[in-house]
């Protein structure tokens, strides 16, 4: 594949940043001794795991001992709600989302459904923004979990996680929040937002696939998920993924160093996009347009099968996306846009363009450029 590929789908993944990739490479294959081993050869991943517990701690302001490694998002947020869950369920069976969760969080509390847990799905604005009034309305005594997204993977809505952390907190609820899309992307930090755990997934932020964290804060009970040795001081069996960990740590470092002057070019990038894309006739953003993740932009092209735009676009080397990564192949339209107020028609011809480190204003203009040509053809026929 010679062609050059223009990628606008960051919210789907990240490339594995260069720096980030070197320090990992080591442990592949000169210090790749089991880290829980006693030997003297298994010091040095010991270390490495122990910075990169370091790095996360510092990044979101948690203590060392409140980072747990995981093998991604999806694992964590099953930790997380199947764990507290279990814990709790002596005192109750009530847990809260909203309508609008990643399906690692959705199918999860499906599948607690099926076990004897209740479970409320919030509505959502126009914007993608979560009704507080009836969360708060929502809360029973039963209630024992409230678990909600920081940042939407389709629309980049920022939910009011801090609101919601107070609410949580002050009723003695534990508080769960999926920030997948969120860490390394905006500034992230625990004690601000009053979580009591919360989810991430390095292959999002420059870090490699396969690896996660889970932040459970001291005291909250929270059943071990997979069963197995002391790993993770006795709270996740399976040995360490050393390489990987190290990569976690040093790309939440590095996106966290650069996530003020990233943040300035990505939104400036965006409003470009935004501004030349809306000019092309019967075309809308889903969301609004500023308050949202920097990168993100989600267009309605009315009328137009978005599967058939996504396609026109891969021919011209442009990648983008139709919903989530992990809904793509699926005929229903996206859950977030329908739960914003969508028609089905409308969900069907909307897109993600997310941006990231390597996206530059000739991509920008080239894919606007593009985009004209293809609807025009389209509508022409
Ligand atoms: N949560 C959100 C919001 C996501 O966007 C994703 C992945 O796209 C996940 C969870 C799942 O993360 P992972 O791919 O690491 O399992």
């Amino acid at each position: 594949m010679n062609q050059k590929i223009i990628y606008m789908d960051y919210g789907a993944t990240t490339p594995v940043d260069k720096e980030v990739f070197m320090e990992m490479q080591p442990y592949f294959c000169n210090f790749y001794g089991n880290a829980s081993s006693v030997s003297t050869f298994s010091l040095e991943p010991k270390m490495a795991i122990d910075k990169a517990r370091g790095r996360v701690a510092k990044a979101i302001n948690c203590k060392r001992e409140e980072v747990f490694f995981t093998s991604g998002g999806t694992e964590s947020d099953n930790w997380a709600i199947k764990g507290l869950a279990f814990a709790k369920m002596q005192s109750g069976n009530h847990i809260i989302t909203s309508e609008i969760e990643h399906p690692a969080v959705l199918n999860t509390c499906r599948y607690l459904e099926t076990q004897g847990f209740k479970v409320t799905y919030v509505p959502v604005d126009k914007s993608g923004i979560l009704d507080l009034d009836y969360l708060t309305k929502s809360i029973t005594e039963k209630t024992i979990l409230v678990t909600i997204m920081l940042a939407n993977n389709e629309v980049g809505s920022l939910e009011p996680i801090e609101k919601i952390g107070e609410i949580c907190n002050k009723k003695n609820i534990v508080f769960h929040t999926d920030a997948v899309q969120a860490i390394g992307h905006i500034n992230v930090d625990v004690q601000n937002l009053k979580v009591d755990m919360l989810s991430m997934s390095a292959h999002k932020f420059y870090g490699p696939k396969g690896i996660g964290v889970l932040y459970i804060k001291n005291g909250t009970k929270v059943d071990n998920y997979l069963h197995g040795g002391e790993q993770e001081r006795g709270r996740r069996g399976s040995t360490e993924n050393t390489a990987a960990i190290v990569g976690l740590g040093k790309a939440i470092e590095k996106s966290n160093l650069n996530i003020k002057d990233e943040n300035i070019r990505l939104k400036r990038l965006r409003d470009r996009f935004l501004s030349e894309v809306l000019k092309i006739e019967r075309t809308t953003i889903n969301g609004d347009r500023e308050d949202r993740l920097p990168g993100n932009a989600n267009i309605c092209f009315h009328g137009i099968e978005a599967e058939t735009l996504l396609m026109a676009l891969d021919l011209q080397g442009i990648c983008a996306s139709v919903g989530s990564a992990c809904s793509a192949g699926s005929l229903e339209p996206s859950h977030v846009l329908m739960a914003m107020g969508l028609s089905e028609e409308d969900a069907k011809s909307s897109m993600r363009f997310s941006f990231g480190k390597v996206t530059s204003e000739e991509e920008i203009n080239f894919t606007v450029k593009t985009l004209k040509k293809i609807i025009d053809n389209i509508r022409n026929v």
